[in-house]
């Protein structure tokens, strides 16, 4: 059953060098328990999209189209109704614990909070629960942890207090950014293990936010391509890497180690001036005339299987 419905989302806000479109028209499925992973190149709109489901952004940013989630439109709640579904609905692990989480604050005070605000829970109740999920996400000697501040913590540490934080409340849908980024590639490969515990332990399911294919690999059943603002492949994760489609996806994949290490060439617009047509016509081998002057709509390539590209008109 689909949990949350992206229908039409757009996403956009003015800066000082004009306007800046983050997503324009995506439309996307999250199943009851599934992960579904974003994956595009820094700059592609995949972090305003992943903000932009927990309302997230700031207020002179517009978003336009429908967030369904459990069937609710979470565009058209008051601000009062969105707090009770962050944090015990939806929760949000971020990228970079130390910058995101509060340095004067102990972890059990923050990993604390979720649960104070939407269960309730006095002091010695809620720091019980903690404990309990500082252990559960394998920090050594949770009781005596818990009373540490963040710069206590290595990384990887802080990250699994991040993930805690993210899961105390038992929330239906986590929303993942980058959440292994700039961890040595050991403590990456714990973290990529436990939240696969996690997730298929609690049922919760994922949007994975990430630049690294390698970790989608390993945590996602369905993957999304992203390039300036628009997805322009989605599959399964085996034939987004066995049978991928759109010239930008097979690029991508053939630009990682160990599959060629070639570049794409030229560079990914930025969000200011995206071209017309195909937003990837400049860069691509097989464009013609018709990419540069019209956009390609979604095609049904095989089943579950759909890209923007006039390749499969
Ligand atoms: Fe390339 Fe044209 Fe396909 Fe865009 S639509 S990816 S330019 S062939």
């Amino acid at each position: 059953m689909t949990l949350l419905g992206i229908r039409n989302l757009k996403v956009y806000f003015y800066s000082e060098d004009g306007m800046v479109r983050a997503v324009n028209d995506v439309d996307l499925d999250i199943g009851e328990g599934e992960t579904l992973g974003i994956i595009g190149e820094t700059g592609c709109g995949k972090t305003i999209l992943g903000l932009s489901i927990l309302r997230l952004l700031s207020e002179n940013t517009k978003v336009e189209g429908r967030i369904l989630y459990k069937g609710e439109d979470l565009l058209k709640l008051s601000e009062d109704e969105m707090r009770k579904i962050r944090g015990k609905e939806i929760a949000m692990i971020f990228q970079n614990p130390l910058s995101s989480m509060n340095p004067v604050l102990t972890i059990g005070t923050q990993v604390a909070e979720p649960v104070e605000l939407h269960q309730h829970l006095d002091n010695q109740n809620a720091k019980e629960k903690v404990i309990e999920m500082l252990k559960s996400v394998r920090i050594p000697l949770p009781s005596k942890r818990v009373n540490e501040y963040p710069h206590e913590f290595s990384g990887g540490m802080r990250q699994r207090a991040m993930i805690a934080m993210g899961l105390i409340c038992m929330p239906s849908l986590i929303i993942a950014d980058e959440p292994t980024t700039g961890l040595d590639v050991t403590i990456q490969a714990q973290i990529v293990e436990l939240m696969k515990e996690v997730l298929k332990d609690s049922g919760t399911s994922m949007l994975l936010i990430t630049h690294d294919l390698g970790v989608a690999a390993e945590l996602c059943d369905y993957i999304a391509v992203m390039y300036p603002g628009e997805i322009v492949e989605y599959a399964d994760v085996r034939n987004i890497f066995k049978n991928p489609k759109h010239p930008y996806t097979r690029g991508f994949l053939d630009s990682l180690p160990g599959r060629g290490l070639k570049p794409i060439p030229g560079i990914s617009p930025s969000l200011i001036n995206i071209p017309d047509g195909c937003k990837f016509h400049p860069r691509c081998s097989y464009a013609t005339g018709r990419c540069k002057n019209e956009r390609p709509q979604m095609i049904e390539v095989g089943e579950k299987h759909y890209v923007r590209c006039f390749l499969y008109d």
